[in-house]
């Protein structure tokens, strides 16, 4: 469906869960986020329901994000019920690659096509201090994992924090070709002053072009990543709800003051 920029909007990213096994300091305040209740996460029936009022729309491709979607409980059942629903071209998944070793099997199993892993340093003790206690090893041997499962074209995140971890570019690089990764280096955003820029190697932060939605897990569809704009699927009906998520798409980003990035699904 086209919306009033005459973008087509076609992809849909999925939070299927508000907590994380880490803690980036990018991601969350120190203090962590309000979680919300059990009955305010959408169950897979009802993210089932979106993807298939989506696909009607026009959707095509969908990814699946959080918090960390690898610690929802039965996730695997929830790939396998997405990818087989027909119209789905592409079911894919940005996760912090902490619980691919266990995970990355099955996945591949259950249908999903691609990986985007999060990986901000490969130094163990900056590893830990971004993710505010993860261990860098568990991150790596979720990428072998991947690898291994039969994985391609995995991605890999990393956000480039000013005097942080920008030195590591060339590093991170190598250490992508050398194990067949493409690389998308993000700088660090700000949703509450509205700081966004392109992702370089991927297509995100560039508004003329922008052909997605987002769906939070407590169930609002929002229109744009850098705006308050949210519209209920439980209180509008899911086709309503994505419908008007569209028709309101702002021309740009500007800032979104409600909800933290863990809270979105980045
Ligand atoms: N837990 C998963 C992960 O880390 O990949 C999925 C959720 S995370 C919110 C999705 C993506 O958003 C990650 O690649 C993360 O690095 C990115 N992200 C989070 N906060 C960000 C920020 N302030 N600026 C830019 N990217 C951010
Ligand atoms: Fe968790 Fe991903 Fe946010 Fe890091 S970026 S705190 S891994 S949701």
């Amino acid at each position: 469906m086209l919306d009033r920029f005459k973008r087509e909007i076609y992809y849909l990213r999925i939070s299927v869960i508000d907590r994380c096994n880490l803690r980036c300091t990018y991601c969350m305040p120190p203090e962590g986020i309000k979680l919300k209740e059990h009955k305010d996460i959408l169950s897979f029936e009802e993210i089932e329901e979106v993807v298939k009022s989506a696909v009607k729309l026009g959707f095509y491709k969908f990814r699946l994000t959080g918090g960390e979607p690898l610690i929802r409980k039965g996730i695997i059942d929830l790939v396998k019920r997405l990818a087989k629903i027909d119209g789905v071209k592409t079911l894919s998944m940005t996760t912090n690659g902490t619980l691919l070793s266990q995970y990355a099997e099955e996945l591949k199993k259950a249908g999903l096509s691609r990986l985007n892993i999060s990986l901000d340093s490969l130094n163990e003790k900056r590893y830990s201090e971004i993710t505010r206690g993860g261990n860098l090893l568990d991150a790596l041997s979720g990428i072998k994992a991947a690898k291994d499962a039969g994985f391609e074209n995995t991605k890999l995140n990393v956000v480039l924090v000013d005097g942080f971890n920008v030195d590591e570019k060339g590093k991170i690089k190598l250490f992508a070709d050398k194990n067949k990764l493409k690389v998308r280096f993000i700088k660090k955003m700000d949703l509450k002053s509205g700081d966004y820029y392109g992702v370089e190697g991927g297509e995100g932060g560039n508004c003329s072009i922008c052909n997605r939605l987002r769906l939070t897990a407590d169930g609002k569809i929002k229109s744009c990543l850098f705006s308050d704009l949210e519209f209920d699927i439980r209180k509008e009906g899911i086709e309503n709800a994505i419908v008007k998520a569209i028709e309101n798409k702002p021309e740009k980003g500007y800032k979104s003051l409600k909800r933290e990035m863990i809270q979105i699904g980045g």
